[in-house]
């Protein structure tokens, strides 16, 4: 029998114009990613990049085995898994075979009969995913899948390469007719057939050859140009998204020359336009004028007008420019559309946040001082001369309490909890409710709590969410030295949105503050406390409610902090109720439309958010939809009454369900006067 290996550049000659063309590929490949990495540079750091074990996890997870992409679509996740999977094969196997030509012979016999079979399975995977690709978005037509003008050019190159590849082996193995031919690949010897005759095969397979390779080293030469990109970028991303986040101060900001952080930056080279954010976006849900998808494309346009090693070269900038304008740059004005809901970071495959650029052009729209929306203007003066949005006098701040004695903890009060009421909570006249059921049920249950009274503050959520960054920094202080002076260790909150702040926000925020100013406090949200007291048996329910009832996820509380069981746990625990769950639930919840400083816009739209949203509430035949927000409560009661929905189904926060249950509710005498 023959020696069983492949000839390296076998009926190939002038080889050194190959080596030209590879030097040539791989130089513009490197000119590429550096102008990728030049552009990444002109980013602020906002997080410390190092060694993370929980990134090389995700890497894993997410990257290699595509964990992400699957769980939004199995569909997509496994043509993916096809695709990535048959061209990284594909390219450590060109590796592996310069190896064996220029270092060390390794592929014979037996380990090059295998290796060759698995390069065509490789193959296979590539061309069937890729296939599929095109299938999905140009016969099925999939509606969030986009059909520009590279999302067909890329595939049909990708399976070009592939064919040919395939070709290029049949011509061979019909040229030399190895005695091991049929041993080493699948497809070849079905494809000798074609060829009318070794001599035939050996022509025609120096153009097959020089054709394959000239496909594969202008993909290498267009692969940092191109969406392909992604295969770099995402990765990258995937492992800077577990990294810690950094404060940037309003301080830090003046010195700063770009106009994104380096992370922003990356997503956005990194996003694919898969539009999987879209697809669950509720402004789009909605029909309103603003998409994440274009949002991050957009923020790409942006920052690649600037640093860009192209920009040196006139001819190349024009290119370029030219390029870029076929999508659009950031339109400031839209982002005030994000409710900062985080559904699109959910679905997201490779961790792109395009709430972090909404918020990040908001701060650019306030400092700047282009012109914002008059509700938020007005917003915002409002937290800086009442220390709360809804212009309410800071005397009247403990007016919710009515007739409940609850100790104030700025009067050498001691307790273990320090309720934080929040804005929204202490002053608007649906809102209160929620703080007075929770005080109630806390007196009933024994719970040693007290508040902050009048001299509560606005803990500066609506002011970061906004982009109000030098607003956020003063309330925080503010904050943190009211905590300071009573001694306040253990907060619960009314609010997830406060919650988050105090949670998320605080700990970096501190990190700017020197030693003596920063507090070390513990915090909680209300719904937590609540299912402790129910398991701890505290909850002694007296009523049987007969109720269907269903549960709407605030963000802030499902998905930007996790906490989707307690609430469910509470209402579970109560006697006949029963619990059914939207379309839209845990993370895959859908916001109200009330985050991200949109109680305080009004945004242009056909539809409502939290009409939708109340929609698919009613749809369950709930009698009553439960949530455990303040932004949420007057939302999702305004639509009820706007969705024409007042007879179908009511609203209540979860404080006041076990209310009734505990027969404790409707007592008007302990209401403000
Ligand atoms: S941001 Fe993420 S989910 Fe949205 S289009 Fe880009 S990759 Fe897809
Ligand atoms: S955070 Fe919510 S509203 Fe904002 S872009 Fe993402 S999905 Fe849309």
């Amino acid at each position: 029998m023959d020696s069983i290996y492949r000839e390296q550049f076998w009926n190939i000659s002038r080889v050194w114009l190959f080596y030209v063309l590879a030097g040539l590929a791989l130089a513009v490949f490197a000119f590429g990613v550096a102008d990728r990495v030049a552009v990444w540079k002109t980013g602020f750091k906002a997080r410390r990049i190092g060694f993370s074990a929980a990134g090389i996890r995700r890497l894993i997870i997410d990257g290699l085995l595509g964990a992400r992409i699957i769980k939004g679509d199995l569909t997509a996740g496994i043509i993916h898994l096809m695709i990535f999977w048959g061209f990284l094969g594909l390219f450590l196997g060109t590796l592996s075979s310069a190896v064996d030509h220029y270092v060390v012979s390794w592929l014979r016999g037996n380990v090059y009969l295998a290796f060759s079979r698995m390069m065509e399975v490789c193959g296979a995977a590539l061309i069937i995913g890729t296939a599929a690709v095109l299938l999905r978005r140009y016969l099925i037509r999939v509606p969030r899948l986009e059909r520009r003008g590279e999302d067909l050019i890329i595939p049909a190159w990708l399976i070009t390469i592939a064919v040919t590849g395939f070709l290029v082996k049949s011509a061979r193995l019909a040229a030399t007719q190895p005695a091991w031919g049929e041993a080493s690949s699948f497809v070849g010897p079905a494809l000798t057939g074609i060829f009318s005759s070794p001599l035939q095969a050996q022509d025609v397979h120096v153009y097959l050859w020089w054709g394959h390779a000239l496909l594969s080293l202008g993909l290498i030469a267009y692969l940092p140009f191109s969406k392909l990109f992604h295969a770099l970028a995402a990765p990258a991303n995937i492992y800077v998204q577990t990294q810690p986040r950094q404060f940037v101060s309003v301080e830090d900001r003046s010195t700063l020359v770009g106009e994104f952080s380096q992370d922003q930056i990356l997503f956005s080279q990194a996003c694919t336009r898969c539009g999987r954010c879209t697809d669950v976006c509720p402004a789009c849900l909605a029909g309103e004028p603003f998409s994440p998808r274009n949002f991050v494309a957009a923020g790409k346009t942006d920052a690649t007008l600037k640093g860009r090693l192209i920009n040196r070269v006139s001819f190349l900038k024009k290119w370029a420019v030219k390029r870029l304008s076929e999508t659009p740059a950031i339109s400031p004005g839209l982002s005030w559309y994000c409710t900062t809901c985080r559904a699109c970071l959910e679905v997201c495959p490779i961790y792109a946040a395009p709430l972090d650029l909404v918020r990040e052009v908001r701060i650019r729209i306030l400092e700047d001082g282009r012109s914002a929306p008059p509700l938020v203007t007005r917003a915002l003066e409002n937290l800086l001369k009442y220390s709360n949005p809804w212009e309410s006098s800071k005397k009247k701040r403990d007016k919710w309490m009515g007739d409940l004695t609850i100790p104030d903890l700025t009067r050498n009060v001691r307790a273990e909890w320090c309720y934080f009421v929040g804005c929204t909570t202490s002053i608007d006249l649906r809102a209160q409710e929620i703080a007075r059921a929770f005080s109630r049920i806390l007196i009933h249950t024994g719970v040693s709590f007290g508040t902050l009274g009048k001299k509560e503050t606005c803990c500066g959520d609506i002011a970061r969410c906004l982009g109000e960054e030098g607003l956020f920094e003063t309330l925080g202080e503010d904050t943190l030295a009211l905590f300071q002076k009573h001694e306040i260790t253990r907060v619960v909150t009314s609010s997830p949105h406060c919650f988050h702040t105090f949670k998320n926000e605080y700990p970096l925020f501190q990190e700017s503050l020197p030693e003596e100013s920063r507090v070390d406090f513990s915090v909680s949200h209300y719904s937590r406390i609540l299912a402790g007291l129910s398991r701890a048996g505290r909850l002694s329910f007296s009523q049987t409610l007969n109720l269907t009832v269903t549960y709407h996820d605030p963000c802030y509380l499902g998905r930007h902090n996790g906490i989707y069981d307690e609430p469910r746990q509470v209402i579970q625990a109560i006697p006949g109720v029963t619990l059914k769950e939207m379309i839209h639930y845990g993370p895959d919840s859908l916001c109200c439309g009330g985050g991200g400083g949109r109680m305080w816009q009004e945004l242009s739209s056909e539809t409502k958010i939290s009409e939708v949203r109340i929609r698919e509430a009613a749809a369950t035949g709930a009698d009553v939809v439960i949530t455990a927000c303040p932004y949420c409560l007057i939302m999702l009661e305004d639509a009820r009454k706007t969705a024409g929905l007042e007879d179908s189904i009511k609203v209540l926060d979860l404080n006041e369900l076990v209310l009734l249950a505990l027969g404790l509710a409707d007592r008007p005498s302990e209401r403000p006067r």
